[in-house]
């Protein structure tokens, strides 16, 4: 993949495109893997980087949901169940299973989640996952060594998904390039052609060259998440649906706070959410909040009460409850909720998703989860097919591999104390098979860690460049790798040794490696603690 190459397939393209997808988040990047597969020419322009926006900013769970069962959303549960088993079997290299504790205080608790979670494992059929157990005391202290013990009585065990969202990102837009489709990033649309009333197509601007760009195509899909009412105005004076941005707020912590392979699931916050202390990259991801917000930034910033209610409740279930110092980053985003009822909190706003045709026959595809990307893909596609003259052809996608698919990492069920969990792949293990060319490519040394804090490479970075259409410094500390996510501290130390070497393969001036750490540093702020 590389934006150059990108650039003038898309300029010398003559005809019109079959499908232009704006966005490139999870929804715009399986639209694009959906649409190439079916044989249609297709186009995916996406304003900063890709996964930039809520994509990279998730609690890297490819689950259920077993809150919206809670909450009685059954088909939303069964429709994320059975993409958690298809993403589990086309990417078992960026997917892993990963065993949650709910640890129990209440007589009733046990028997309760232990029930619900049965008839969630049931719900799953043959995608199932490692089935649910009910544990005692003792086996929930040594499952969450740092678990709080006073009042502990027991807890429910069971399995769902995870995964590295910004890297399974990366490897659905080169599956998409894999099947034919052109992707450009720092590429924002920024206005509509039609032919009378009719969408015909996008202009488009180069974020590098400031040159604006014109594409034609027979269906345009706004795929921008969150920031889709900013091109619905661009449509329509006045846009038949509204969106209702909710942010959450997660924080990384050291890897001491939750010894173990295991993660926790706090079932009921004061809020009514479910919180989650799930280990990560060697990190532990806490969180999230859920509130509604008015504006939709490209950077969202964390509240200082989202991140006193995290520690506070995240403090409530740990035998060393964590403080400010302890944090290691903050991320926030914010979640493409579609308004039903202007009253109605957040997080009680359904996560299904909604294709929606406006007048003009462009096509909008709002809400929806992660998990469920693939089959919002899907029904993009299919309202694309219905509503032009392409050819009729079936989705493919459920039996499609993500690129770098790699059959020797099974999502795997391990048995013994370690039964749900599977081993944390190694540091470059989400690269699947494309590790083989890697190393092939690049020398020994490249594959040594520069940081001791985590773990980032001379490889990752020349690859992130070469391969993955990684442009800017953030890129790479940010989405190609996840080192801003993990620690933003650690990140600025790295940023001049990694700038360097991204100045060197693109043979770039001083003044360019100076712009990027300036760049680098301001989105940082973001990552750290607010104010008080
Ligand atoms: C706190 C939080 C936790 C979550 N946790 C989970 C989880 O654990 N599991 C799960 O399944 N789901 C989770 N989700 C939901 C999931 O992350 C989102 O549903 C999903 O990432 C949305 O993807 P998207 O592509 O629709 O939007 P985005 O990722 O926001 O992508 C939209 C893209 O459109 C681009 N764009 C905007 N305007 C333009 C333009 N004019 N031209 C070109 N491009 C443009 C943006 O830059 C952006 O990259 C979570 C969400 C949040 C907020």
């Amino acid at each position: 993949m590389n934006r150059e190459e990108q650039l003038q397939k898309a300029i010398q393209r003559r005809e019109p495109w079959d499908v232009i997808v704006i966005g490139g988040g999870a929804t715009g990047l399986g639209i694009a893997v959906d649409a190439a597969s079916r044989g249609y020419k297709t186009l995916l322009l996406e304003r900063y980087d890709f996964a930039k926006g809520t994509s990279s900013r998730s609690t890297k769970l490819i689950h259920g949901g077993v809150r919206y069962l809670q909450s009685g959303d059954v088909r939303l549960v069964l429709e994320a169940l059975k993409e958690r088993g298809i993403m589990c079997r086309n990417a078992p290299h960026l997917v892993r299973e990963c065993s949650f504790v709910i640890p129990t205080y209440d007589w009733w608790e046990t028997p309760f989640y232990g029930a619900g979670l049965k008839i969630y494992d049931l719900m799953a059929g043959k995608l199932g996952l490692s089935p649910t157990r009910l544990l005692s005391r003792d086996e929930t202290q040594r499952f969450i060594p740092n678990v709080r013990t006073v009042g502990l009585r027991g807890g429910v065990m069971f399995s769902d998904g995870q995964f590295d969202d910004a890297r399974m990102a990366i490897a659905l837009a080169r599956t998409a390039v894999d099947h034919g489709a052109c992707l450009l990033n720092y590429a924002p649309v920024t206005g509509f052609m039609k032919n009378k009333q009719t969408m015909g197509g996008v202009q488009m601007l180069d974020a590098f060259t400031g040159q604006t760009l014109s594409f034609s195509a027979r269906v345009v899909i706004n795929a921008t998440g969150v920031f889709a009412s900013e091109l619905m105005k661009l449509d329509e004076p006045i846009p038949q649906i509204k969106m209702s941005p909710a942010q959450g707020t997660h924080l990384v912590l050291d890897a001491a706070f939750l010894s173990g392979q295991h993660a926790i699931l706090v079932p009921h916050t004061a809020d009514g959410r479910v919180l989650f202390a799930v280990p990560w990259q060697g990190k532990v991801v806490v969180g999230t909040t859920d509130h509604a917000v008015a504006d939709t930034p490209a950077e969202p910033q964390a509240r200082r009460s989202e991140v006193d209610f995290i520690l506070e409740h995240a403090g409530t279930y740990m035998t060393r409850p964590p403080t400010n110092e302890d944090v290691r980053s903050v991320f926030c985003g914010l979640r493409p909720l579609i308004s039903k009822d202007a009253d109605a909190p957040s997080s009680q706003l359904s996560r299904t998703h909604q294709i929606h045709v406006a007048r003009s026959g462009l096509i909008h595809v709002l809400g929806g989860k992660w998990t469920t990307y693939r089959k919002m893909a899907e029904d993009a596609v299919d309202a694309a097919q219905s509503i032009s003259d392409l050819p009729d052809v079936p989705c493919r996608t459920a039996t499609i591999p993500i690129h770098g698919y790699d059959p020797g990492s099974v999502v795997g069920v391990v048995v013994g104390d370690d039964a749900g969990s599977t081993e944390p792949p190694a540091p470059l293990g989400n690269y699947g098979t494309d590790l083989d060319e890697m190393r092939a490519r690049y020398a020994p040394t490249d594959f040594e860690s520069i940081s001791e804090h985590l773990f980032l490479c001379p490889a990752q970075v020349k690859w992130a460049v070469e391969r993955e259409m990684a442009q800017t410094l953030e890129d790479v500390l940010a989405r190609r790798t996840p080192c801003l996510f993990l620690d933003v501290e650690e990140s600025l130390r790295l940023a001049p040794r990694v700038v360097a070497q991204m100045a060197d393969i693109l043979a770039r001036p001083p003044e360019w490696a100076e712009q990027q750490i300036n760049d680098f540093t301001h989105v940082a702020r973001y990552f750290r603690l607010p104010e008080s």
